[in-house]
């Protein structure tokens, strides 16, 4: 249960005085809460100012420069309403003030006249503050954000936060509530050890959370303050420990040691059409070292577009499978289970192995008997997609899983998938190329094993940017290609990422370019996308695969893991729309044969030069790595892996491009928790519990308790 310390912060903020249901619902979309009907507090206070506005000069009207923002105790003189009463653009309503003996305009070019007479009425004195202007010879301010009563000139004199907004909200009416907020928050047990504090020169939570809500000047709004680097670093503290547990708890339950002698192994690379590469046979060697050992393994899995994870994935599980017991493999698509299950049902077979693959609906007559065999263990190898684990799909003595493509997997998944399957060795695997700096945060809780090598004997791909306005030599140049019997893949532009879930307009596209070419290059031509039946869509790419069709069309269904060696040509229509880390991973669609081949990135001569870039960096290089560093330079963190699905948490202060030295201290601290207090107990432990509370990693608590 959560700590009582923590309710206030966890109350709903329409608890908070001026919180109506319309505000409230403001409030939800400024914070992109997940709930709008539920609003934690805590949300609020961790929205944190992006300005400052120096409310504290009154210069003299004489040195005052435009621009420059001030606050002023007026005289109301006189009220001059424009002629005829109406008052638009052209003509403002006037209200002349006086300070000593200088005259300034305050100015509105639409406010109700009576508002006005109230905020400003003649012969009194007022509070004013706002941007000055100068028209003519006299100085003046236009709206001024804030008029008040001249008892109430200290607070406005002050440096004023400036937030975020939505549509219907002001700054003020926002730092109001936050104000509110702000006199909630408990003060609570400090996680970090003193010696670490006074090394950085960090002030408590409490003390910290309000000081970055009161910006005395522009740097200290900067990633990189002091305030920010300590909220920063508690929010990693917590991510990592989260991790951690997790990690321990997995560990904890002791793996099962799977011997094997190896002899699976040998007469299956006997039956591969080449020798791995050095870097298969390393990662394969630590995978298996992991499987030999008595303690579960729990192993990313990186190799960029085209390294040869799939045949690391066979291998391994083989080795669980000559230990007697089940493996089996998920893929994120229905398309790539089949991909792989061709593959590996087909070399299976050659070893005398039972594999099946799992597809297609529950009302299936076949996929009942699937199910059968996977439950009586006469399955020896099932692949299938996601979910094989999420269903009620039974095992007899699941040895590996094998997870593909897991970017697609949140941490959260991760922890469900360590809780659900008793065991069970994890491997999985991603072609996401994920920034050095980032695999930490999102995989802190995994072994990790690189494949940064590609199979001999691959020809770069030649990369070539073309303006669309040059697009008839492009298609002229695919004719020939066809001609020489090559095989091409046609990719159609990315649509609005808001449209994309209908996929109507993708879909649209992709359509108009299948009749177009049909038209152009014959029968050979055949389209894919998400929308279409699943039957047609692996018809079509069963066809594209073998000889039937040469000229694919798609959407960016063929993004992950597609894998037709014959192909060597690539066009990416409208690449500017995409991002770089999604166009290396099309384009690695091609050059997976010792064959020379080609992406052309086809982009709208008008495009800016941020989009330019990218395709630049694109046209560079054919390293993963660099691309998703450049990638994440560009765009940012969030975006490289799309949050939603990169299972990278979404953070509240912590960014990895300036935090990346307080996460590695954050691991380096996770590690020596764990170490002295592994079930939080002692008193530095029972803070962290409320750290991992407060930042919402309940369910990780549970995993303490439990073990
Ligand atoms: P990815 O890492 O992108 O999943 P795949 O496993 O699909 O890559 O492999 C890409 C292609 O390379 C496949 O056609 C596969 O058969 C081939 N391949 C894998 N390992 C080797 C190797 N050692 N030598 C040559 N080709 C290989
Ligand atoms: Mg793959």
């Amino acid at each position: 249960m959560r700590p009582e310390i923590l309710f206030p912060l966890f109350s709903d903020v329409n608890r908070l005085a001026g919180v109506g249901p319309a505000v409230k619902k403001s409030i939800a979309r400024l914070l992109g809460s997940r709930d709008p009907l539920s609003v934690p507090t805590r949300d609020l206070l961790f929205h944190l100012p992006q300005g400052v506005i120096d409310r504290r000069k009154s210069p003299s009207l004489a040195e005052a420069k435009e621009g420059d923002v001030v606050t002023y105790v007026v005289t109301v003189e006189s009220h001059h309403p424009p002629a005829g009463g109406k008052f638009n653009r052209k003509s403002p309503y006037k209200v002349l003030c006086r300070i000593g003996q200088d005259y300034i305009a305050v100015v509105f070019f639409n406010a109700r006249a009576d508002f006005i007479t109230n905020a400003l009425p003649e012969g009194e004195q007022r509070v004013v503050s706002g941007s000055l202007e100068r028209y003519g010879p006299l100085a003046q301010i236009t709206h001024p954000d804030v008029i008040a009563r001249v008892d109430e000139l200290e607070q406005v004199m002050q440096l004023e936060p400036v937030y975020g907004l939505t549509a219907g909200m002001s700054n003020r009416q926002l730092r109001k509530i936050i104000k509110l907020a702000q006199a909630k928050l408990p003060e609570l047990p400090d996680w970090l050890e003193d010696a670490h504090k006074k090394r950085e020169n960090w002030q408590s939570w409490k003390d910290t959370l309000l000081a970055a809500h009161t910006p005395q000047d522009m740097a200290q709004l900067l990633p990189d303050s002091t305030h920010r680097r300590r909220l920063a670093y508690d929010e990693l503290l917590a991510n990592q420990l989260a991790l951690s547990i997790v990690r321990q708890q997995m560990k904890r339950r002791a793996g099962i040691a799977l011997a094997s002698s190896g002899a699976l192994k040998e007469q299956a690379l006997a039956l591969l059409p080449f020798a791995l590469t050095g870097a298969q046979e390393r990662t394969l060697g630590e995978i298996e070292a992991d499987l030999q050992g008595g303690e579960r393994m729990l192993r990313l899995l990186q190799g960029d577009v085209g390294s040869g994870k799939t045949v690391v994935a066979l291998l391994s599980m083989l080795h669980a499978v000559e230990a007697g017991k089940q493996a089996a493999l998920m893929a994120p698509t229905e398309l790539l289970a089949r991909q792989h299950g061709k593959f590996i049902i087909g070399l299976c077979e050659k070893l005398g192995i039972n594999a099946v693959l799992l597809t297609g609906g529950a009302k299936n007559k076949a996929y009942q008997q699937t199910l059968e065999a996977i439950k009586s263990g006469e399955a020896q190898v099932a692949i299938g997609t996601h979910a094989l684990f999420q269903e009620k799909v039974e095992f007899k003595d699941l040895g590996l899983a094998v997870i593909d493509e897991q970017h697609r997997f949140g941490v959260e998944q991760r922890r469900m998938l360590v809780e659900k399957s008793e065991n069970t060795h994890l491997l999985v695997m991603t072609a996401t190329p994920i920034p050095r700096t980032l695999v930490m945060a999102a995989f802190g809780d995994m072994d990790s094993s690189q494949l940064n090598e590609k199979p001999s004997g691959r020809k770069e791909i030649a990369t070539k940017a073309v303006p669309i306005s040059r697009a008839e030599d492009v298609l002229q140049g695919i004719g020939r290609a066809l001609e020489k019997g090559e095989k091409v893949y046609w990719i159609c532009p990315l649509i609005e990422e808001a449209e994309e879930e209908s996929m109507t307009p993708d879909l649209a596209a992709a359509q108009a370019r299948y009749v177009e070419f049909t038209h152009r290059f014959g029968k050979a031509t055949a389209l894919v996308h998400g929308r279409m039946h699943e039957k047609e869509r692996n018809a079509a790419m069963a066809g594209f695969a073998g000889n039937e069709f040469k000229l694919l069309v798609a959407t960016t269904v063929v993004e992950v893991g597609v894998d037709v060696p014959e192909a060597t040509v690539m066009v990416i229509e409208h690449a500017e729309r995409f991002g770089l880390s999604q166009l290396h991973q099309l384009r690695g669609r091609v050059g997976r044969s010792d064959k020379a081949s080609s992406c052309i990135l086809l982009y709208d001569d008008n495009c800016g030069e941020v989009a330019k870039a990218r395709i630049r960096v694109l046209r560079e290089s054919n390293d993963g790595f660099r691309i998703a560093e450049e990638d994440y330079k560009l765009r940012g963190a969030g975006d490289i892996l799309g949050t939603r699905q990169s299972g990278l948490p979404a953070f509240h202060f912590a960014d990895m491009q300036y935090h990346y030295s307080e996460l590695k201290t954050a691991h380096d601290d996770v590690k020596l928790i764990m170490h002295r207090d592994p079930r939080l107990t002692g008193e530095r432990g029972k803070a962290l519990r409320c750290l991992l509370y407060l930042f919402n990693h309940d369910a990780n608590i549970r995993l303490l308790e439990a073990g």
